[in-house]
């Protein structure tokens, strides 16, 4: 597992982070400190908001700086320190209390607050369509008639380890069917899922398309490891 650490002064270059990250799904651990205060959030790619979902469009110009506002050695000491934890327990696999929340630390007061942060899924760098549009190729959605059943083809060819796949699903799904060329399991209470060895996948019970293609993608990412591409 890899993860970004910020140490930066400036918004400008954290977007920059912010958007490599999104895009290579690299943890990003995020912080800012300045006079007697300081602030910190873990983000997951595709999972928690990401900077630019609670932080966006931020101008450095109008900014407060360190040369303008000043700062307390003592401060980015502490926050750095907190930052190093939290890298130490995601690193080591212990989960963050702070993932996919700020921590807000005022050290006059002595407040210490966090946030949860909503993921934005009409954020421009993490969003849901910023995703299906970047990407070369679309899956192909079908109906199929006289069901409320989607049958989606991966974009590009895929190979499916379905025994690795049911090791990933078991510890969250309800498992239906495990075959040599398919499993099928409880997505959710209304919605059934399965998945065939070339990655083609049958939704059933799904409202429509979005809700479809929304499931596809969240298990595509979420199975990853289980699903090699051909090309
Ligand atoms: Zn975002």
């Amino acid at each position: 597992m890899d993860c970004v650490v910020d140490g930066l002064d400036n918004m400008r270059t954290r977007y920059l982070i912010n958007r490599v990250c999104v895009k290579y799904g690299v943890l990003y651990i995020f912080a800012g400190a300045i006079g007697f205060e300081g602030n910190l959030a873990v983000l997951i790619p595709h999972e928690t908001a990401c900077l630019e979902c609670f932080l966006p469009g931020l101008d450095d110009a109008l900014l407060p700086t360190c040369e303008t506002r000043g700062i307390i050695d003592v401060t980015p000491g502490i926050i750095g320190t907190i930052q190093a934890m939290e890298t130490i327990k995601l690193l080591a696999g212990i989960n963050s209390g702070l993932r996919g929340k700020l921590l807000v630390c005022d050290f006059v007061t002595m407040d210490f607050i966090t946030i949860d942060l909503k993921r934005n899924l009409q954020c421009k760098i993490c969003g849901e369509q910023v995703k299906i549009r970047k990407s070369e190729h679309k899956p192909r959605i079908v109906i199929l008639c006289d069901s409320n059943t989607v049958n989606i083809n991966p974009p590009k060819p895929m190979k499916v380890d379905l025994e690795k796949m049911q090791q990933l699903l078991e510890d969250n799904y309800k498992l239906l069917i495990k075959s040599s060329f398919a499993i099928a399991f409880k997505y959710r209470d209304d919605v059934e899922v399965t998945v065939f060895r070339n990655g083609r996948m049958l939704i059933k019970n799904v409202s429509d398309f979005d809700d479809a293609l929304k499931i596809y993608l969240s298990l595509i990412r979420s199975l990853s490891s289980s699903i090699h591409y051909m090309l």
